[in-house]
């Protein structure tokens, strides 16, 4: 028999066709190695056979019995219905199939039937109880066994029905190439049963203590490649040795710290020390600065910024937006220009003309500090000499442009990345593995909790009449809204037009703006620029003020349609008010009346421990809706999931680290992880 390749068309595939194939594909199915690793989404235990008497309407239902009778019936449009009569010990019921009068020839009356389906009422059988819908469906001879079932239900749309899946599969397990994917020694040592066992056990399972065994197996293969490959990229900067030696702490270091108009806390203090220390170390740098919004982790960036310029060399300061990319612009000026430190702004939006000479000047290292978006990993930006790349928010890039980042320059420079979302710690080995990580835990003195109410859409009005009273005595306030504009899917007031409805409304003579993402950015700008001034009192936004935003004086919040953002969201937006002297107040305006609803948001009012949240998050939404769609940068795990299988990925990663010590074990690995995992991966085998 010919061996199929994993990489092979779908098309290659028994009953695939042009019209199977773009089925397939709307699921993300294109090769059958995407076949294969389409895991069930569950099971359907056939393995207990149910008296008859015993059976519930609108359950699934095994039961086995003897045939009495036959009949078929021609319904409406011809529809053909075969009805057997099935009797046990306890009772008889109908078993139907709708037109598959086939059958007739292979059912005798006498018969012993296995079968397995959906208990409802008998299509014109007066109240009797007939089994349809059938996953199972076994003739008996004489001396037959019972056919012991565990059948895979797999994620699918209505195209392609289970049966299919399982043709496609049981083809696959037959006639494909399964190499080994992990080596021997550790599948030995964490005691995994081999590829071929474990992709056998999860689509043919015989048993649930099998299913476990292969889950495991085929969970810890998944995260023990992604682990190898930050491992390796790990690793190659630490091999590479040709870091940057940043000097002992000079006279700009100093003069910004006694420049500061505050101190740093006890742990933006220790953090400095570990950056301080790496970037004196000959070796790259590479630390994840982690600390929960508005614990200051921009006066961290800022010190290592300014000692990369007083060793002679460049730093790069990327944020996720332009909003944020600004105003890090006009902190870091107005603190680092009287120490005679050159700081620049490369926005997406500058004209040809100023974005080619900002390039070249760059490049001619007569800028100290460029601050900007995706801007800055472009083609045509090239540092005279990077000595350190930071990204903001870190959680909105991915590591690809990370590590664009970082090629910037001739140089290795010194990695800093920081981010707000706080992540559990199996999050952090998965999705930062290849950094070492510092916290910032405690947020700086003098902080008043901000208050959270959790508040039914018919109280808009009180709620609204509070926020004007805080306006009249000075304060500042955001409305956040999950949508810009007019949806026809969604029935959601938008942000225009809540900002219409307000500044009519109670607001009217009150100064307000709107800010959305579809604003130019001169626009975006000047309206943050008045917000930040105070002449802007009240600002209707959708999520684009979610990042890094920092009005002291802005001290309330109204969300509405809160139930539409996840709860790490949440606590970023409110992280945006209470960053001064005054009471903050976050009001949650949500109609939802859905319990889940209701009770994750009841957590914001609980709690205001971003780790917490973050938890929280994980554990009701998912991974994959906890970073927002695939802004993480890694794969999505196709089956290991990185809450419940900690235990997994600890093994995993030790596994890999073991891996990693010996060059044999990595040249047998990065071929795989390099098909595997092309988008993330493919840049390690360059160098
Ligand atoms: P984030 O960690 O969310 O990026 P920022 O760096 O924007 O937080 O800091 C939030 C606010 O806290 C800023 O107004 C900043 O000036 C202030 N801040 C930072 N460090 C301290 C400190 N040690 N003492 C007092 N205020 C501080
Ligand atoms: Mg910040």
């Amino acid at each position: 028999m010919k061996s199929m390749e994993l990489t092979a068309d779908v098309r290659y595939l028994k009953g695939v066709g042009e019209k199977k194939a773009a089925q397939l594909k709307k699921l993300g199915i294109d090769t059958v190695n995407d076949v294969l690793t389409h895991y069930p989404r569950g099971y359907e235990d056939q393995s207990t056979v149910t008296p008859i008497n015993s059976i519930v309407v609108g359950e699934k239902a095994t039961v086995m019995g003897r045939v009495t009778q036959l009949t078929e019936k021609t319904a409406r449009r011809g529809m053909s219905i075969l009805t057997a009569f099935l009797e046990d010990d306890s009772g008889y019921l109908q078993v139907t199939w709708f037109n598959q009068s086939y059958l007739k020839k292979k059912i005798k009356v006498g018969q012993r039937l296995f079968v397995a389906g959906k208990v409802g009422y008998a299509y014109g059988g007066q109240g009797q109880l007939a089994l349809s819908q059938l996953t199972a469906c076994h003739f008996l001879e004489k001396d037959d066994e019972v056919p012991v079932g565990i059948v895979p239900v797999y994620p699918t749309t209505e195209a392609i029905k289970q049966s299919f899946w399982r043709k496609l599969l049981g083809q696959i397990l037959a006639e494909a190439n399964l190499t080994e994917s992990i080596p021997e020694n550790i599948r030995e040592k964490y005691r995994l049963i081999t590829r071929r066992e474990a992709l056998t056990g999860i689509h043919r399972p015989t048993s649930l203590a099998q299913i476990k065994k292969a889950r495991r197996r085929l969970a810890f293969e998944e995260l023990y490649l992604i682990q190898c490959g930050l491992l390796i990229i790990k690793k190659q900067y630490r091999d590479k040795q040709k870091g940057i030696r940043h000097l002992m702490q000079g006279s700009l270091t100093t003069g910004l710290l006694a420049a500061l108009p505050f101190q740093l806390t006890a742990d933006q203090a220790e953090v400095w020390q570990e950056i301080t220390r790496d970037m004196e170390s000959p070796l790259p740098m590479r630390r994840l600065v982690q600390g929960d919004v508005g614990s200051g982790k921009t006066v961290v960036a800022m010190l290592a910024l300014t000692k990369t310029v007083e060793n002679g060399f460049q730093g790069a300061l990327m944020a996720p937006t332009e909003i944020l990319a600004q105003q890090h612009y006009e902190n870091f000026t107005k603190q680092l220009s009287p120490l005679g430190i050159r700081v620049a702004l490369l926005s997406g939006q500058l004209t040809k003309k100023k974005r080619e000479t900002l390039y070249a000047e760059i490049a001619a290292h007569e800028v100290d500090i460029v601050i900007g978006t995706h801007a800055l990993i472009q083609e045509g930006v090239t540092f005279a000499r990077l000595g350190l790349a930071v990204t903001d928010e870190q959680h909105r890039f991915g590591i690809a442009q990370r590590s664009a980042l970082e090629k910037k320059g001739a140089l290795t420079p010194d990695v800093l990345v920081m981010t707000a979302t706080p992540i559990p710690r199996t999050m952090t080995l998965t999705v930062y593995g290849d950094l070492d990580v510092s916290a910032i835990r405690h947020l700086p003195p003098g902080r008043k909790a901000v208050r959270t109410f959790l508040r039914h859409t018919d109280r808009r009005e009180l709620i609204y009449r509070f926020v004007l009273k805080e306006i009249q005595h000075g304060r500042q306030a955001y409305v956040v809204c999950p949508l810009i504009e007019m949806n026809e899917e969604i029935a959601l007031p938008s942000a225009a037009e809540i900002y219409e409805e307000l500044t009519h409304g109670i607001f009217r003579g009150i100064p307000c703006s709107l800010i959305h993402g579809k604003l130019k950015k001169a626009d975006k700008e000047e309206v943050m620029a008045a917000f930040h001034a105070g002449k802007i009192k009240l600002l209707v936004a959708t999520t684009v003020i979610e990042v890094g935003i920092n009005v002291p004086n802005a001290s309330i919040m109204v969300i509405e349609h809160a139930e539409r953002f996840g709860l790490a969201q949440l606590h970023q937006l409110r992280g945006r008010i209470g960053r001064g002297e005054y009471q903050s107040y976050c009001i949650l305006v949500s109609d939802s009346r859905t319990d889940t609803a209701r009770e994750r948001l009841a957590i914001m009012e609980s709690t205001a421990d971003g780790f917490q949240l973050a938890e929280e998050d994980l554990k009701l939404r998912g991974p994959g809706q906890f970073f927002g769609e695939r802004q993480h940068g890694l794969p999505d795990l196709k089956i290991a999931d990185v809450f419940s299988d900690m235990d997994i990925l600890l093994e995993a990663r030790q596994a890999a680290a073991e891996t990693l010590a010996s060059e044999a074990a990595v040249r047998h690995i990065l071929p795989l992880l390099t098909a595997q995992y092309h988008e993330q991966f493919a840049h390690i085998t360059a160098n």
